[in-house]
């Protein structure tokens, strides 16, 4: 060991053994906030939804709190096997409170029927919570303050397969800068779940010809939930 170090260990002894003495047998460690965590810390955690959500409270934490209607936490089945993640909410959701119920949810409403499930059975939520005003792209640091919540829902409801719709949702699970065009399609992992990115319906709207590429996706996750299915 370096001679520095060495010392610092013998003083850190030194002081350990002095507070014994005084009858201190622990000490406090400061629990880190979840917004100070990175993804992966994030997830080793496992509250409950309404926990997270009470955490998250009427939250502050970036700039979108100012612009915003309503904070849009994310719905479904809390213990959906399956999660749909998109990017953040627009105005119908700002306003109503609720994740993808505007035209891009209406797409991905039938997505999820397209596969024989309901809507209700799977659970929805974005990347970020606050509608960006006039729905422009998140920002780095709106997207560094909430996605550690989304990593704790993913923590709550321990879903077996993730949906990551578009750029934003793709880039953010993965820890990538990729473009969706480079990733959708191929399943990743995060911490065990399987992670699969498509295109976001509000992309489709624009761009229907990608639509079978998209139905491409859903059957292959539909093959893992029948394969989850056959393991209970
Ligand atoms: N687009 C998203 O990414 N999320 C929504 O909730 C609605 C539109």
């Amino acid at each position: 060991m370096d001679q520095k170090v060495q010392e610092i260990v013998a003083d850190l002894k030194a002081y350990l053994e002095y507070l014994k003495g005084m009858g201190i047998e622990a000490l406090p460690v400061a629990e880190k906030k979840v917004e100070k965590m990175t993804p992966s810390e994030a997830l080793t955690l496992a509250p409950t939804l309404e926990e997270v959500r009470k955490e998250l409270g009427d939250c502050k934490r970036c700039k979108l709190h100012r612009t915003r209607t309503t904070i849009v936490f994310g719905e479904g089945n809390k213990e959906a096997k399956l999660m749909f993640i998109g990017e953040g909410p627009g105005y119908d959701e700002d306003v109503q409170g609720r994740p993808f119920v505007g035209k891009a949810g209406q797409l991905l409403t039938k997505i999820i029927q397209s596969i024989h499930l309901e809507r209700e059975g799977v659970y929805i939520a974005n990347i970020i919570k606050c509608r960006p005003p006039q729905n422009r792209n998140p920002e780095p640091d709106e997207i560094g303050s909430c996605s550690p919540f989304l990593m704790k829902q993913i923590q709550a409801i321990q879903p077996k397969i993730i949906c990551a719709l578009g750029t934003f949702a793709a880039q953010t699970l993965l820890q990538t800068d990729a473009k969706i065009s480079s990733v959708r399609g191929r399943t990743f992992d995060l911490e065990g779940i399987k992670v699969l990115p498509t295109y976001h319906p509000a992309f489709l709207l624009r761009n229907p010809d990608k639509k079978r590429e998209v139905w491409e996706d859903m059957k292959q996750i539909a093959g893992w939930l029948a394969e989850e299915e056959k393991k209970v």
